[in-house]
């Protein structure tokens, strides 16, 4: 029924097959490691196909480039030897996106994107794989869905249709109108950005995390106590502590880790990989900016009893508008006005953001 219906829906699609490749999955019955056949969607394929309906010099123009994006694409087309004109900049997003009714299970996705576009295009993504988290083998599972990929983004980089499978195989039977392709691809493209939350950077590129010893960044030599030191005269930001792609590796085979095969796609570097604002932010930063705020808000000057009354108000609006609107899809436990008696004495004030995602979450 599946079969058919699949069938049905994409029949007249003109996006390409799915890439079907032989992947260590985790077999949650039988508790190991089989190999599962995953269907993947290629980088060069789905530009390949977006090439045939689109005009590939509006395709290339770049709308939406900032500084460092420019800079970025222009180091990739110098080390590639090509036009920067001629380049086309993708990007991967690395993600976990909740897929049932009370969001405990997620599934883990690959999407790709192209972040040079402007308009609305910049927007666009389009999903390469999913896999539900239970299914995925620490360490196992990314690095051979990954290592695909890097078999793609070669072929971008190179301009051209490859010979055979990613591992070197002949074509197999569903690769059958991938194995009449041959020549140039029609545009050359690289990946010039990677975001994803600390998360997928620790599981899937084994990136240090926050809270180790030897190192809590994957782009400087800053340790746990330079947490505290954001100063602009700190000494993990001198040019001989900021990290390149060789002594990131370095300090990754020192640990004993196995390498992601995404860092030896074509001209990657540790400025390729982006910390994601949504996700650096939305879970405990704001909350602490906020406790903080109202903190000082509450020590200054103003503190009379009508400074206070105001600030009580700002409260109760604030309340209102982040947990008040969340009310339909949680439960509260605590009713708003018990806990706001404690959420006002100044000395509770900075964990007032902690009680909010505690009451949200
Ligand atoms: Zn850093």
């Amino acid at each position: 029924m599946a079969r058919n219906l699949i069938r049905k829906l994409m029949k007249g699609s003109h996006w390409p097959k799915a890439y079907i490749a032989a992947i260590p999955i985790w077999d949650k019955k039988l508790g190991l490691v089989v190999v599962g056949h995953i269907e993947l969607w290629l980088p060069h394929e789905i530009i390949d196909a977006i090439c045939d309906f689109t005009d590939v010099e509006s395709f290339l123009s770049k709308g939406n480039i900032d500084v460092e994006a420019a800079a970025r694409l222009a180091k990739c087309a110098r080390e590639l030897g090509v036009p920067l004109d001629e380049l086309l900049g993708i990007g991967f997003w690395l993600d976990g996106c909740p897929c049932n009714w009370d969001r405990s299970q997620s599934l883990e996705t690959v999407s790709l994107n192209f972040p040079y576009l402007g308009g609305e295009d910049n927007n666009f993504r389009i999903p390469l794989c999913g896999i539900e988290k239970g299914f995925v083998a620490k360490g196992e599972t990314f690095d051979a869905i990954l290592e695909v990929f890097t078999w793609s983004l070669s072929m971008l980089a190179a301009k051209q249709w490859p010979s055979c499978r990613h591992d070197g195989t002949v074509w197999i039977a569903t690769d059958c109108w991938r194995s009449r392709k041959n020549g140039s691809l029609p545009l050359r493209a690289v990946l010039s950005e990677v975001r994803g939350d600390w998360q997928m950077f620790k599981h899937l590129l084994r990136f240090p995390q926050h809270n180790e010893a030897a190192g809590i960044c994957f782009k400087c030599r800053a340790v746990l106590a330079d947490a505290r030191r954001p100063g602009t005269d700190a000494d993990w930001r001198k040019p001989e502590n900021r990290l390149t792609i060789w002594s990131l590796i370095q300090r990754m085979l020192d640990k004993g880790l196995l390498l992601s095969p995404l860092l030896s796609s074509p001209c990657v570097s540790v400025d390729t990989f982006l910390i994601d604002w949504l996700h650096a932010v939305d879970l405990g930063v704001l909350c602490d900016f906020l406790g903080n705020l109202f903190f000082t808000l509450s020590n200054t000057s103003c503190t009379s009893l009508i400074a206070r009354h105001e600030l009580r108000r700002f409260l109760v609006w604030f309340r209102i508008i982040t947990v008040g609107t969340q009310r339909s899809r949680t439960s509260l436990t605590i009713s708003p006005p018990r806990c706001f008696g404690k959420m006002i004495r100044p000395r509770n004030l900075r964990s007032f953001g902690r009680r909010l995602q505690k009451l949200e979450g």
